[in-house]
């Protein structure tokens, strides 16, 4: 089943710069979909339409469970940046989108210490940003995202600025949730190695100004 379409997105920015022309990207329900290119190719408006952050300027973009069984997407967004806040515990951090939705503090309990166990952070919840590694902060924010049970998780590079071990241990975790979760995951990298680690398939957006999408089936035996 297709989750999201993209059919023919242009998009334009204000000063003239074109970040996407012509593209075409169906993501199936419950896969792993890495979106691979270079710098600059439009990945991230690619994945920021797919949330709602950005419009296109042109072409459509389509939900059609929601369209047949009116069933709403809950999506989650991490980005390469943690954005924790520094003044706030671990806990404090997962629990901020259910606190946003009026979930107190009491009540988030039990979710927000699954999400941190699923990031392998249950024992850091009551240290503080400052205190962790960049490879745990962005477990923190993986948690943070998964706390509102996504059935969508949109991840730019989430892992680019993270040394390759690190990367690595989280490239693993982060597919043993993928499993667990059922969920759909749309993951933007420019890493081949990391795009063919992670996915069966892969959208190669090439570099502007063509901005078309090939796909790539992986054969899992290779990896
Ligand atoms: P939109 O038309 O979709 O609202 P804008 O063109 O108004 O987007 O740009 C939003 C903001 O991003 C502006 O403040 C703009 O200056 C800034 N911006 C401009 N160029 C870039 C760029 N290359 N990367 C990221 N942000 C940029
Ligand atoms: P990628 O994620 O593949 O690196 P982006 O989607 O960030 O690519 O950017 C695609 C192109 O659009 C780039 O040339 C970038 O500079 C430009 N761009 C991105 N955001 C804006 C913006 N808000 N305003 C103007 N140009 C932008």
């Amino acid at each position: 089943d297709t989750i999201v379409s993209l059919e023919d997105v242009s998009k334009t920015f204000s000063n003239g710069t074109v970040a996407l022309n012509g593209l075409d990207l169906d993501v199936q329900a419950g896969e792993f979909l890495s979106v691979l290119g270079p710098s600059g190719c439009g990945k991230s408006t690619a994945l920021r339409i797919i949330a709602g952050l950005a419009e296109p300027s042109s072409g459509s973009v389509r939900w059609p469970q929601e369209q047949t069984n009116q069933r709403e997407h809950e999506l989650s967004f991490v980005f390469q940046e943690p954005t924790l806040m520094p003044w706030a515990t671990v806990f404090e951090n997962v629990w901020l989108p259910l606190r946003l939705a009026r979930v107190s503090r009491a009540s988030a309990r039990d979710r927000v210490l699954e999400a941190l166990e699923m990031v392998g952070l249950g024992q850091s919840a009551d240290g503080y940003p400052r205190e962790l590694s960049g490879g745990m902060k962005m477990r923190v924010s993986i948690a943070r995202a998964l706390v509102t049970r996504p059935n969508v998780l949109l991840m730019d590079e989430p892992f680019a600025a993270l040394d390759e071990i690190t990367r690595f241990k989280l490239n693993n975790d982060l597919l043993r949730i993928w499993k667990a979760f059922g969920l759909t995951v749309v993951f933007v990298t420019h890493s081949v190695f990391e795009s063919v680690f992670l996915s069966e398939r892969v959208a190669v957006m090439q570099s502007r100004p063509g901005c078309v999408t090939d796909q790539i089936e992986i054969d899992p035996s290779i990896v």
